[in-house]
């Protein structure tokens, strides 16, 4: 029997079952050749169901060791490759057709060092197993703000959550990585080693290598954080907006906001007053640990999110950072909804912003449909824009506009609403996006790259060149090496 597969550079590749069986018997993980969907099943999904994508051939690695040799492999055959960590790509990145996935979600382990407040997180791991682990000690790194997301792709194109504003970026509390460069070389990509490269994974995606683990800075936070989440009718968006905005500069950076406008579905781990009600919610958490301020004390702080209006129902309470971090998980179950995001930065939010920003939350085409902003600043800024790859320090605010749905015939409806909501924000941006709140439909890959790496780019492309000259790694948020103008 043969497995048809596309190939990087010309037309499609036939290999054999002796191929194959060369490739198996030297992995330690499964080597799949899904022409059945049980085969598919055994692989992590992935979020967005418009991109599920059907691999030729899945290697699923058990460690390092794996990955190199499912790579060298690709390369002798010449292979289109996917690299899936926890699958959470918007924009379907993670996801390839009739080519290889080289699928990490076996290597989730994470070690942590308390002494030191280091975490070794293994490059298919997801925030949960991140938290999980380091909460026993009390300490966190800052990650994103749904458990299922993988550490992989967050941490290497920035990653935000509730403890930015305190601790920065995900990236920015990468001390060390180890990656599977595209010559097949595991390459260690410190401050110390390999510092172009270490800068270069800091904001630059999956471009450079794959990473397969990662050494993270942890700071006290928890075990319980105060929390704020006051759920106020939708009606109400421009108000809560502007008092929100008029709330959060005098903030310490302790605090971390939000405000997300949605329809909540009538789910049971919910209040039934919340069911279908199309709500704005102002999430705030203030990123403390034990030794510090209490979270009785630190809800004060966070007490006027709460008096912004008059709450349809108000979550707010001291609460595990754990369960923070995975209160969100179940509205964005796997392979589920269809997504299309898109996101800027916006360099104040002026009154004239609010009441676009206000208009588009009010007519969100579907309930999960969320229109988000999110307070930046803090730790954010205390690293310079070319001190690592992710370049866009200094806005304030960002707004995300985040399509979610269920039928594949509203994908033209949903996609054409959030292209024209955030066509509508634009005049008030600043220019730049968030990569990893890009969406693509019929978009090419590089979209958005220019926006978002901006005075970043040239010198990430003279790195992908070093490492990665023939553009293996083209699964991703595109950075084409420094010469070439086509992704091929
Ligand atoms: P994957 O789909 O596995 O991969 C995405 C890209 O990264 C691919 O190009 C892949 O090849 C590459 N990649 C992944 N792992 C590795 C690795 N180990 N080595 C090399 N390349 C790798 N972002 C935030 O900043 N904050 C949030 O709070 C947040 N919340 C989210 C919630 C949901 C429900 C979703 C769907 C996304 C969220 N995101 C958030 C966006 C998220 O950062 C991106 O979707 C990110 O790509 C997810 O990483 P992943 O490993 O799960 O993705």
């Amino acid at each position: 029997m043969t497995v048809t597969l596309n190939t990087l550079h010309g037309p499609q590749t036939d290999l054999a079952d002796d191929d194959l069986e060369a490739l198996r018997v030297r992995l330690r993980g499964a080597l799949m050749c899904p022409s059945s969907s049980s085969a598919l099943s055994a692989t992590r999904e992935v979020f967005n169901a418009m991109h599920a994508g059907r691999p030729a051939v899945i290697a699923q690695c058990a460690g390092v060791a794996d990955v190199r040799e499912a790579l060298n492999f690709a390369r002798a055959h010449d292979l289109a490759v996917a690299v899936r960590g926890g699958g959470h790509s918007v924009a379907g990145l993670s996801a390839i057709d009739n080519g290889m996935l080289i699928d990490l979600s076996a290597m989730c382990a994470v070690q942590v060092d308390p002494e030191r407040r280091l975490a070794h997180v293994q490059g298919g791991a997801s925030w949960g197993d991140v938290d999980r682990d380091t909460q026993v000690f009390g300490l966190a790194t800052p990650g994103g703000v749904v458990s299922d997301t993988g550490v992989g792709g967050l941490a290497l194109g920035g990653g935000y959550g509730w403890l930015r504003r305190k601790y920065g970026l995900s990236c920015d509390n990468v001390l060390q990585a180890q990656v599977v460069c595209a010559d097949g070389e595991v390459r260690t990509a410190s401050a110390e080693h390999n510092p172009d490269l270490f800068w270069a994974i800091r904001g630059g995606g999956g471009n450079f290598g794959i990473v397969t683990s990662f050494t993270f800075r942890l700071h006290p936070v928890g075990p319980v954080v105060a929390f704020a989440a006051p759920c106020y009718p939708l009606e109400d968006v421009a108000g809560v907006l502007r008092g929100w905005r008029d709330y959060v500069p005098g903030t310490p950076d302790e605090v971390s906001s939000v405000v997300v406008t949605l329809t909540f579905p009538a789910v049971p781990e919910l209040p039934e007053v919340l069911h279908n009600r199309p709500c704005v919610v102002v999430g705030g958490v203030y990123a403390a640990g034990s030794g510090d301020v209490s979270p009785e004390d630190a809800m004060q702080v966070l007490a006027p999110l709460r008096q912004l209006g008059t709450p349809v129902f108000d979550m707010s309470q001291p609460m595990p950072y754990t369960m923070v971090q995975s209160g969100f998980d179940p509205l964005f179950p796997r392979n589920t909804l269809r997504a299309y995001w898109k996101s800027q930065y916006l360099g104040e939010l002026s009154d004239d912003a609010i009441d676009v920003i206000a208009g588009r939350a009010l007519d969100r085409p579907t309930p999960l449909t969320l229109v988000n902003t999110l307070h930046m600043g803090g730790a954010i800024g205390a690293v310079g824009p070319e001190q690592t790859a992710f370049a866009e320090r200094s806005a304030p605010f960002m707004v995300s506009i985040d399509g979610h749905w269920h039928d594949p015939a509203a994908d033209q409806l949903t996609i054409g609403w959030v292209r024209s909501a955030w066509e509508s924000v634009k005049p008030f941006g600043t220019g730049a996006v968030y990569l990893n709140f890009t969406g693509l439909a019929d978009e090419p890959r590089q979209t958005g790259v220019d926006d978002a790496l901006g005075r970043n780019l040239r010198r990430l492309a003279e790195i992908k060149a070093t490492y990665d000259p023939e553009n293996f790694f083209r699964c991703n948020n595109n950075i084409l090496p420094a010469g070439v103008t086509c992704a091929g």
